[in-house]
């Protein structure tokens, strides 16, 4: 089976063979966008020697990352002239997290049984985003979204003349909301993008990892689907912190849930674990502040 997928309008995915993390490639008169080149090197030169014979002259071909995880930050190598596009927050969370991401790097790119040929260089866009924004790039309008959760600085991107969205780590057929930290920060943003899909006729959104999904209809069942799930944690984690359970307790009974990826071959059960820990030390934090204001008043 190719790799690649044809979705017209001058648009290409590819999907890697690591977690099946989609690359993004919209070609317009002579312009290429490159949404997360990755992620092995053979699959990276792969996709640099289809980006040259379409978009031939280096400069005409722009990078944009939806996040700065290890896996969607890999490709700037292969694209030396190209210029680069993220999230204001993108360059210091790189930097951050440069060691981290050398290490999954490498241990993901050798079980696919490569060798990575370079040390990993943190490094910051020369164009940085921030808030719902229009921008026009590779002779195309984009329109941006910061949608946080997953990471502080990711975003998702819309194409209104193509009804293209490029969706960052949201709304994946394979993952659920796999989140950073609360989980109403991550709802926030969905809720934001809830309008795309209201209002906008959407033809493909491509997740960072898993299927694409065509139409607004299965676009939008995406969302809904992924606010539900937020929801149902929020509530079964309240419902045990309410009861005095503890977080190993809650872990164990939300643990019976049901929810994308349980048990699959690509498992959410680790992600599901972590994000219960999210809801519920969001819920300790409050509680402690609430604690804190009323000794303050005593
Ligand atoms: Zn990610």
């Amino acid at each position: 089976m190719s790799a690649w997928t044809d979705l017209g309008d001058g648009v290409f995915v590819r999907q890697s063979r690591c977690c099946q993390m989609n690359s993004t490639v919209v070609i317009h008169d002579g312009n290429a966008i490159v949404f997360d080149p990755g992620v092995l090197p053979s699959e990276l030169s792969d996709l640099a020697a289809f980006v040259e014979r379409r978009a031939p002259r280096f400069e005409n071909t722009t990078l944009v990352f939806t996040h700065p995880h290890w896996d969607h930050v890999l490709g700037k190598p292969w694209f030396p002239l190209a210029a680069t596009v993220a999230h204001v927050g993108f360059g210091d969370e790189v930097d951050r997290d440069a060691a981290e991401i050398e290490a999954s790097t490498k241990k993901w790119v050798e079980s696919e049984g490569e060798a990575w040929p370079r040390p990993f260089e943190a490094f910051t866009p020369a164009l940085t985003l921030r808030g719902t924004i229009g921008v026009r790039i590779g002779g195309r309008e984009m329109l941006v979204y910061d949608v946080p959760g997953h990471s502080p600085s990711q975003i998702a991107c819309y194409f209104p003349d193509i009804g293209l969205f490029v969706a960052g780590d949201t709304l994946s057929d394979i993952e659920i909301p796999w989140l950073d930290g609360p989980p109403w920060v991550y709802r926030r943003s969905l809720q934001a993008l809830h309008w795309v899909f209201e209002q906008e006729q959407v033809k493909h959104l491509v997740p960072g990892h898993g299927s694409v999904a065509h139409g607004r209809t299965d676009s939008y069942k995406r969302l809904l689907r992924d606010i539900d799930y937020l929801l149902h944690l929020e509530g079964e984690v309240g419902n045990a912190f309410t009861l005095g359970a503890s977080l190993e307790e809650t872990q164990d009974r939300l643990a019976k849930m049901s929810y994308v990826g349980k048990d699959a071959a690509y498992s959410m059960n680790d992600v599901h674990r972590a994000n219960v820990k999210f809801a519920f030390d969001g819920l300790r934090e409050q509680a402690e502040m609430r604690q804190d204001g009323r000794t303050k008043e005593t």
